[in-house]
Formats: C-alpha cells, sequence, structure tokens
C-alpha cells in the first residue's frame, strides 16, 4: 500500500504543493507562484492557464523533490481559493481571467440583489452572504456589464473545475466549492432556483456537483509521467481552503474555533449541519456530509499592522531593517512598553472597508479616545488589539449558533509574536493554542484524500498528525481591562452607519 499522500492548495499569490507521510509528516514541498493582476483598484484577476500550468509544475517539483517511487502515492487531493469565476467557451477556452475574491467589481449588484431579491433569504438558503466576493454577484454584473461575453460562455466556472477539465476533460465541482458559490442550496445539496435566477444562469451553465471525496483514477498518461506518478493514481477533487485549513490545523471538534490572521483574517468552526445566522453574519461551507464549516472573514488582519510598519513607524521600521532586526519585532517591541488597554486608546481597523459579522464597504478605520497622554507606542498597541478586538466581534455570532467556545487553535503571521498571541488570549479570555502549522489546507486536502479512498475512518485522525507549538491561557488582571474596553469597541461602529457612508462617499470623490 501506497505510504504518501499529497495535498494540493491553489492559492491566490502560488499553488503549494506537499508530500506527505501517512502520520502527515512533511516529506517534501513546492511552491510556485503567480501574480494577481489588478490594473483598476477594484479589479483582481489571474491567468487560469498560467494556474494550470503552475498546478502541474508543483506537483512534478513536489513528487521529483521527495523522491517517492510513483506508485507509493495514495492520492494527490486539492484545495483552492473560494469565490472564482471564469467563463468558457464550448471547447473549454476561458473567454474571461480567472475572476478572483478579492475583485470587487460586482459591489453595485451586491446591493441591488440584497435590496431586490431578498439577499438575506438567498443567503439562508445558500450560506454565502450576498457580497462583490460571491460568484452569484459576479454572474449579475457580468451579465450586465460584458453581455457578448456572458452569451458566449458555455458555463462559468472556478479554477479548481478549470484545472480539473484540463486534467480529465469534465467540468465538475465539489460541494464545497458549490457553497462558497452563493447558488447552492445546502439542505438539498442542489444548485439554488432563486439564487440561479438572481445569477441570471440556467443549471446547464454549471459544472456536475459532486461529493468532496470524488475521486478520478488517472491522470491522463502523459501529464502523470510528466508529474512522475503511477498512471492509475487517484485524484480526489477535495474542498475549499478555508474549510481544509480547520482540518489541517485540527479545529474540527464542537467548540473548538480556528482563528487566522494573515493578511487578512477569519474565524472558522466546524458543525455536523448546515447552520446560517438570521442576522447574516457568518458564512455556512460544506466540507464533507456530515462536517459543515462556519465562520467569518475579516479583511482587516496583519495588513493593518503592516499598514503601520511602513506609514506610522517608517523610521522605526527602516532602523530595524538597518540593523537586520525583523521590523514588526521592533514594533511590537515598541508596544509592549504600553500595558493592556492602551491607558485607553481603542482603534477600529477598518482601513479596508469589512466583511464579517457587519459585512460594510463603507466602514473605515479611527483611533477613539486618544488624550495627550498618548504616545506613538500607545498607538502601535492599539491598533495591534484592534485587530484582536475585530476578530473577536464575530464570536457572539458564532456562539449563538453552537454555543461556548472553548478553545482556540491560532494560526497566520500574527502568531510569530508572543504579545499579540498572547493579547489573543486575553481578549478572547480563552486558551489560546498555536499548532504546528505548515501549509494546513494541504494537510487538510491530504487528510481528507486518505478519507476518500478509505484509508482512514474519520477526518479526526487529523489529531494524531498535529502538536502544539505555544499555549497562552489568559492572563486575570488583563481579561479585566480588555472587558471593559470591548463594550465600547463593539457599539460605537454600529452608532457611526451614516458617517461611515457620508466618509466613505467623499473618498470615493462622490
Ligand atoms: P499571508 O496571509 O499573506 O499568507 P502571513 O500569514 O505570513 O501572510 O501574515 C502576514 C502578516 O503577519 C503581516 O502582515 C504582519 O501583520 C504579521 N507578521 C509577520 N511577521 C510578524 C512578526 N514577527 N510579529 C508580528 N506580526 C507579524
Amino acid at each position: 500500500m501506497a505510504g504518501h499522500v499529497i495535498g494540493v492548495d491553489i492559492g491566490t499569490t502560488a499553488t503549494k504543493a506537499v508530500v506527505f507521510d501517512l502520520r502527515g509528516r512533511v516529506v517534501a514541498h513546492a511552491s510556485v507562484g503567480y501574480p494577481l493582476f489588478t490594473p483598476t483598484p477594484v479589479t483582481a484577476e489571474q491567468d487560469p492557464d498560467e494556474i494550470y500550468r503552475a498546478v502541474i509544475a508543483a506537483l512534478r517539483d513536489v513528487v521529483r523533490g521527495a523522491g517517492v517511487a510513483a506508485d507509493d502515492v495514495a492520492c494527490v487531493a486539492f484545495s483552492a481559493a473560494m469565490h472564482s469565476l471564469i467563463a468558457v467557451d464550448n471547447e473549454g477556452n476561458a473567454l474571461t481571467p480567472s475572476i478572483t475574491w478579492a475583485d470587487n467589481r460586482a459591489a453595485r449588484w451586491a446591493e441591488r440583489i440584497r435590496t431586490d431579491s431578498d439577499g438575506l433569504s438567498i443567503y439562508r438558503r445558500t450560506g454565502t452572504p450576498i457580497h462583490p466576493m460571491s460568484p452569484l454577484v459576479k454572474l449579475a454584473w457580468l451579465k450586465d456589464e460584458q453581455p457578448q461575453i456572458f452569451a458566449a460562455a458555455e458555463r462559468f466556472i472556478g479554477i479548481k473545475e478549470f484545472v480539473f477539465h484540463r486534467l480529465f476533460d469534465r467540468y465538475v465541482v465539489d460541494h464545497s466549492i458549490a457553497s462558497a458559490s452563493g447558488l447552492l442550496n445546502l439542505e438539498k445539496l442542489d444548485w439554488d432556483d432563486g439564487a440561479l435566477a438572481a445569477a441570471g444562469v440556467t443549471r446547464e451553465r454549471l459544472s456536475t456537483l459532486v461529493p468532496t471525496t470524488y475521486r478520478i483514477d488517472g491522470a491522463p498518461r502523459g501529464v502523470a509521467a510528466e508529474i512522475g506518478l503511477a498512471a492509475a493514481t487517484p485524484f480526489v477533487v477535495g474542498a475549499n481552503d478555508g474549510s481544509l485549513s480547520n482540518v489541517g490545523v485540527d479545529a474540527i471538534r464542537p467548540g473548538e474555533v480556528a482563528v487566522t490572521i494573515g493578511t487578512s483574517g477569519a474565524m472558522r468552526t466546524v458543525v455536523e449541519r448546515p447552520m446560517t445566522d438570521p442576522a447574516g453574519r457568518t458564512f455556512c461551507y460544506a466540507l464533507t456530509d456530515g462536517h459543515w464549516v462556519i465562520g467569518g472573514p475579516v479583511n482587516n488582519g496583519g495588513i493593518v499592522f503592516r499598514w503601520v510598519r511602513d506609514e506610522l513607524a517608517a523610521s522605526e521600521s527602516e532602523t530595524a531593517k538597518r540593523l537586520g532586526i525583523d521590523p514588526y519585532e521592533v514594533l511590537t517591541r515598541i508596544a509592549e512598553r504600553v500595558a493592556p488597554g492602551s491607558e485607553g486608546l481603542i482603534f477600529h481597523p477598518y482601513l479596508t472597508g469589512e466583511r464579517a459579522p457587519m459585512w460594510n464597504p463603507d466602514l473605515r478605520g479611527s483611533f477613539f479616545g486618544l488624550a495627550m497622554h498618548h504616545r506613538k507606542e500607545h498607538m502601535i498597541r492599539a491598533v495591534l488589539e484592534g485587530v484582536i478586538y475585530n476578530l473577536y466581534s464575530i464570536l457572539p455570532a458564532m456562539e449563538e449558533l453552537i454555543g461556548r467556545v472553548h478553545a482556540i487553535k491560532a494560526t497566520g503571521g500574527f502568531a510569530r509574536s508572543g504579545l499579540w498571541r498572547q493579547m489573543m488570549a486575553d481578549v478572547f479570555d480563552r486558551e489560546v493554542i498555536v499548532p504546528e502549522c505548515f501549509e494546513s489546507s494541504c494537510l487538510g486536502a491530504a487528510v481528507l484524500g486518505l478519507y476518500a479512498l478509505g484509508r482512514v475512518d474519520s477526518l479526526e485522525v487529523i489529531s494524531g498528525m498535529v502538536g502544539a507549538t505555544h499555549r497562552h491561557t489568559p492572563i486575570a488582571q488583563n481579561v479585566a481591562v480588555y472587558s471593559r474596553l470591548l463594550p465600547i469597541f463593539l457599539t460605537l461602529p454600529a452608532k457611526l452607519d451614516d458617517e461611515y457612508r457620508a466618509i466613505a462617499a467623499f473618498q470615493r470623490g462622490a
């Protein structure tokens, strides 16, 4: 029996491939990058042909790097970024670039669908908030803005479907990627007629729905040989990257929540059946028959600390660089000089509008409570705290659905800082565990692949594969401070709806 498994993650900056042994240890990894084209501030596209080539190259590199025999790989299983949309003609050629989750051109269509088509009830059936990121909304935009392409397209697919079509000449979409399109009825696991009508498409123009455990045995000979795999190696379609990341960090049991702060951020947990929020604050995506992932994404994660590094503390960062020290480390050391709570300074980190829990692109950042005793170090600490408060703001919506959360599994670039990790434990008033984490979506895909093959009984095997690198318990004194400041942070934005709209309109030049 084959002793290895390959997880592939088709991401927004690169495709990563990792060869694992059956205990989850990394044997080799490869990453092949590609650009995100942003010709306007609201456009974010990629070249699907380039991504297909990157998938093949990453697989070839990782098989070579691992030095495994061609028949010693149990399967190749896939993760991919959600929400991409590509129009293709009847030969499978792309008529549009891959329009990614970060593309905002459909913003006005999101507003229209929210009001005209009863967006809340579409969300409650499909689990995807009505937002310009969602393929449903992008389709409505494409139909109006590029009618010739819309009419000429035989199908509308996502990036993983594009890759699978190139490999196997068939259009299949797993329930997990489909559930993030805004078009899938979660209870029926079928396309939702109301959502299709709002998007302006018929089901014939979408891919065939398959479970995330769906497998195709054997890439066409030439491709298998190019990659270095046996001709019969199974390819498992897998799921979306966020859901698989929860598997890869071992946050799949009740009450366990994964919180990621990289450039952006997210909070996610796994539940046994589809669940949506009456107030529309959280998403719900499919993983397997008995695993569904609910949570919320935020725009304003580490990107806000990057803004501090470059704009607010540029001279400190320059000095750090000259001394060969990571500027983020210098800035967190400066922030450490200030007591928790930043002596009453609160930062709302909405520099790029915000998704969960308010889903309002007009939100804007602010310092609240500034006084003469505040210095730059207070501002730096307040920013770090504001990013954590912002993630915390999703927790009440989650707990209304699932009950008390008792364990936080924290990942992403922020976890390099001990100060920031402890801050999370203190703000959340829960234990924070940092799992061993290397390409968690690839590991999640690999475990799902083994499950699809029947080599493991359940996804829970992951707990024997992932250890922890850090643990932080809340410090009572700090928890007391944050519990006084959190209500101020949480209630203020709700009071400023008109003012956010007005300042955002001013900034747009309207
Ligand atoms: P991505 O989400 O793009 O994959 P990462 O997960 O590496 O990126 O996260 C990048 C973010 O992590 C940076 O924007 C920064 O806010 C934060 N970060 C990186 N290094 C450190 C550090 N040493 N201390 C604190 N924060 C850091």
